[in-house]
C-alpha cells in the first residue's frame, strides 16, 4: 500500500526544501523571492523503506492580496483532497502567524488528517516557534529542519501508520 502526503502551509515555510529533500531531486522550486509562478507539484517520495507520492503546494507570495490568498487556499484544498495525510507546515523560527491560522482553518474544515511540522527548526531560536505551535491544537509537531535534514526520523515515524 501506497500513500500521497500533502505538504501544506504559507510561503517560505521550507515546503519545497522538503519536497526536494523527500524526492531527491529539483523538481519544486526552492526560492526566496515573491511572483514566481507556482502550482501544486507531485513526486516519488522516499523516506527509509517508505515509497509515496509527495505533493508540493504553492500560490501565495503577497498575504494581504486577496486574490492571492484566494487561489492560495484553493490549491491547498486540492492538495488536501488528492491527499491521504497533509504535513502541516510551520516556521519555528516566526512561530504561529495569522494566515498559519487560515491553513489550520482550511485543515480543520475538510477533516484532513494532519501533520504538524514546526520546521526551521535548527538552533534554540527555534526553541519558541516549536512550544507555540502546540496551540495549534494540531497534536506534537515535529521539529525538523528540512534543510539540514534533522527530524526525518520523527517524520518517517508519524508516516509509519498512514501506510
Ligand atoms: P516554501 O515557500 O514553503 O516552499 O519554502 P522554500 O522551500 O522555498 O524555502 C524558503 C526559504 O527557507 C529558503 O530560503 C530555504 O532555504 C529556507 N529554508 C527551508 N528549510 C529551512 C530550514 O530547515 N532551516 C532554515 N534555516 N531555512 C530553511
Ligand atoms: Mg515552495
Amino acid at each position: 500500500m501506497s500513500f500521497t502526503l500533502a505538504i501544506v502551509g504559507r510561503p517560505n515555510v521550507g515546503k519545497s526544501t522538503l519536497f526536494n529533500r523527500l524526492v531527491g531531486k529539483k523538481l519544486a522550486l526552492v526560492d526566496d523571492q515573491p511572483g514566481v509562478t507556482r502550482d501544486l507539484r507531485e513526486g516519488e517520495a522516499r523516506l527509509g523503506d517508505l515509497r509515496f507520492t509527495v505533493i508540493d503546494t504553492a500560490g501565495l507570495e503577497d498575504a494581504t492580496d486577496d486574490s492571492l490568498q484566494g487561489r492560495m487556499r484553493r490549491l491547498t484544498e486540492r492538495a488536501v483532497d488528492m491527499a491521504d495525510v497533509c504535513l502541516f507546515m510551520i516556521d519555528a523560527r516566526a512561530g504561529v502567524t495569522p494566515t498559519d491560522l487560515i491553513f489550520a482553518e482550511i485543515l480543520r474544515k475538510r477533516s484532513a488528517h494532519v501533520i504538524l511540522a514546526a520546521n526551521k527548526g535548527e538552533g534554540s531560536a527555534a526553541d519558541a516557534g516549536v512550544i507555540e505551535a502546540y496551540s495549534l491544537g494540531l497534536g506534537e509537531p515535529i521539529r525538523l529542519s528540512a534543510e539540514h535534514g534533522e527530524g526525518m526520523n520523527d517524520l518517517f515515524v508519524q508516516l509509519l501508520p498512514v501506510e
